[in-house]
C-alpha cells in the first residue's frame, strides 16, 4: 500500500517538473550541459525510513553541500575553539565566492562560503589516512554506503578554480591557512567532485537531524556539540545570499549547492533533499526551493508555527 507521504512527493513532483526557470551551473565546464530535466526529491526520516520520487538514483556532484560534513570533521578533529579562530560564524550575505575575509585578521565570515571551506579543510588532520580519504569517509559514513569521487569535474574545477586558488592563497598570506594552499585546494576541490544521489543526501541530512547519528547503519559520525555548530551555520549561511529569504520561507536548517542538490533539516525529525539543476541566480536549484518551500509549509516544518 501507498503511503499518503509517498503519494504527496509524486504529486509535488509533477506539479513542479513544469517549472523551468533557470539553468545549470556554468562554472564549472563539466557539469554546464546537465540535464535540467532531471528533478527528485527524498525524505529520510531519523529512523532510517526513506520516501524517494523521481529521479533519486541519479548522481551528481555535491558542490558546496560538501560544505557542513566537512566543517563537521574539522570541528570533531580540532574543538570548536580552535576552528572559531581560524573561521567565524556570521552570515557574509556575499555570494559563495566572495572574498569575504576580515580586513585584519584574514578570518572567512563563515564555514559555508568558499573561503570559509577551503579553510575547513586545512583544519582537517592529514594523518595516517590522508585528509582527503579522510573527507570521503565521513561523506560516506553519513550517506550509509561507499561514495566516490568524479575525476572528470575534479579535473575540470582544478582547471577553472581560478577565485578558489586565490582565496586559498590570501588565506595562507593571513596564516588562516598554515601550511602550502596547493594541497588544500585540491582536497578542496575534490571534496565539492564527490558525487551522490538525492537518497544520499536525505541520509546526510537526517544524520544531522540524528545528532550525528547515522539513522540506517547506527555509526556516530559527528559529535553532538559538532552538529549543533553545523546546524546554527547552515541555518544563517547555508544559502548564500539567500539565506534570510529561505529561513523566513522555509525556516529550516539548509544548504545548497550548484551541482543542483539541496538539503534541508529538521532536527530530531527529518532530513530532506531535492536535486535538479537548474539554478537561480544565488546558485540553488530553482525546483529544489520551490518543493521546499511547498514541504515546509504543508508539513508544517518552519521552525516558527504561523498559527
Ligand atoms: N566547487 C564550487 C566552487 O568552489 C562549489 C560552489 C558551490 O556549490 O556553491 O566554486
Amino acid at each position: 500500500m501507498r503511503s499518503p507521504i509517498a503519494d504527496y512527493l509524486s504529486q509535488l513532483h509533477g506539479d513542479l517538473l513544469k517549472l523551468t526557470a533557470g539553468r545549470p551551473y556554468q562554472g564549472i565546464p563539466a557539469m554546464a550541459g546537465a540535464d535540467t530535466s532531471k528533478f527528485a526529491i527524498a525524505l529520510a526520516t531519523v529512523d532510517g525510513h526513506v520516501y524517494k520520487v523521481g529521479d533519486a538514483g541519479l548522481e551528481f556532484s555535491i558542490q558546496s553541500i560538501s560544505k557542513p560534513f566537512s566543517y563537521g570533521l574539522a570541528l570533531d578533529d580540532q574543538g570548536l575553539a580552535a576552528v572559531d579562530a581560524k573561521i567565524d560564524v556570521e552570515p557574509s550575505g556575499d555570494a559563495f565566492n566572495e572574498i569575504s575575509l576580515a580586513r585584519e585578521t584574514g578570518r572567512p565570515a563563515n564555514a559555508m562560503i568558499n573561503a570559509g571551506a577551503i579553510a575547513t579543510v586545512s583544519l582537517v588532520k592529514d594523518a595516517e589516512t590522508p585528509r582527503f580519504a579522510r573527507i570521503l569517509e565521513q561523506f560516506s559514513l553519513c550517506a550509509g554506503r561507499e561514495l566516490h569521487l568524479s575525476e572528470t569535474i575534479y579535473a575540470s574545477e582544478a582547471l577553472t578554480g581560478h577565485r578558489n586558488r586565490a582565496l586559498a592563497y590570501l588565506l595562507r598570506s593571513f596564516g588562516i591557512i598554515e601550511t602550502d594552499p596547493t594541497p588544500v585546494l585540491e582536497d578542496y576541490f575534490k571534496a565539492c567532485s564527490v558525487m551522490v544521489n538525492t537518497e544520499d543526501l536525505a541520509m546526510m541530512a537526517a544524520t544531522l537531524a540524528n545528532g550525528g547519528t547515522q539513522p540506517s547503519t547506527g555509526v556516530q559520525v559527528m559529535s553532538p556539540e559538532a552538529v549543533q555548530r553545523v546546524l546554527s551555520v547552515m541555518t544563517t549561511c547555508g544559502m548564500y545570499d539567500d539565506a534570510g529569504a529561505w529561513i523566513s520561507a522555509v525556516g529550516l536548517p539548509a544548504k545548497s549547492g550548484v551541482g543542483g542538490g539541496l538539503i534541508a533539516v529538521l532536527p530530531g525529525q527529518l532530513g530532506l533533499a531535492v536535486y535538479s539543476p537548474a539554478l537561480d541566480a544565488h546558485g540553488s536549484s530553482v525546483r529544489g526551493l520551490a518543493a521546499s518551500e511547498r514541504i515546509s509549509r504543508d508539513m508544517g516544518l518552519h521552525f516558527v508555527r504561523a498559527a
